[in-house]
């Protein structure tokens, strides 16, 4: 493992696992390789809030600077998804958008969230066409500490299982997608395999028809 890994490593592990983009890259370990390698700056988390900026800014020996702005701010309150299942149509596409498998539907049928799971990074708010999805408080059972939100208590408790469940989810995807164009690659194969038996069988009727017809010529000329 090079030097840089080893930083990243370090790095993700000091964010909230929530992926939800806001400090602009598409996840946590995204954003912890852009840390790295001087690309983006250490105050770029909301759900990691000034904790989180006082831990890289250690880490890596820096001095501690407020959140940017442009990325949201930080929350006080711990926050879950609650989808009105009364309004939900099924369209799953909720299910399609949560990083951490933390919602529970099929087509056509209503959903729901998995409040202990859900880390509460709000990325299925944006896909549901009926807006039925809504965050709403939640108590924190860790203890509060001095300088550190309840909502980044809850994220920093639930990182660990967030980043298995998203790492799980990752690698569910492309295992389906490998599955999807296997199946495609043996479809196609057994297409093609089709077209030659049909060419081959097209081919050996016609070779069929003029031996015959040269038989029947040879048959009238031996007359
Ligand atoms: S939790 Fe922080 S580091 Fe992770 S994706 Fe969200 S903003 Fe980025
Ligand atoms: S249910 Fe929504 S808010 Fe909760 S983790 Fe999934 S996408 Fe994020
Ligand atoms: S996106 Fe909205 S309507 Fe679609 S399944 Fe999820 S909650 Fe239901």
């Amino acid at each position: 493992m090079s030097a840089d890994q080893r930083l990243i490593d370090a790095i993700d592990e000091l964010l909230p696992q929530t992926q939800c983009g806001k400090c602009g890259y598409n996840g946590c370990r995204p954003y912890a390789h852009a840390i790295a390698v001087g690309e983006a700056d250490i105050n770029q988390c909301p759900p990691g809030g000034e904790a989180g900026i006082r831990s890289l800014a250690e880490l890596l020996g820096r001095a501690p600077k407020p959140l940017d702005p442009s990325c949201g701010s930080e929350q006080y309150q711990p926050t879950v998804a609650w989808i009105d299942e009364e309004v939900c149509i099924g369209c799953t596409r909720c299910i399609q958008a949560c990083p951490v498998d933390a919602i529970l539907g099929a087509t056509k049928l209503m959903h729901t969230v998995i409040r202990d799971e859900c880390t509460g990074c709000e990325l299925c708010l944006a896909p549901c066409p009926v807006d039925c999805i809504y965050m709403q408080p939640v108590e924190e059972r860790v203890p509060t500490q001095a300088a550190v939100t309840p909502a980044r208590q809850r994220v920093m408790r639930m990182a660990p299982r967030a980043r298995q469940r998203y790492e799980f989810r990752q690698f569910r995807l492309e295992r389906d997608k490998a599955e999807l164009a296997e199946k495609r690659r043996q479809r196609k194969e057994a297409l093609r395999a089709r077209d030659q038996a049909d060419k081959k069988a097209a081919i050996a009727a016609a070779v069929a028809r003029v031996r015959a017809k040269k038989a029947r010529q040879g048959q009238v000329e031996g007359r």
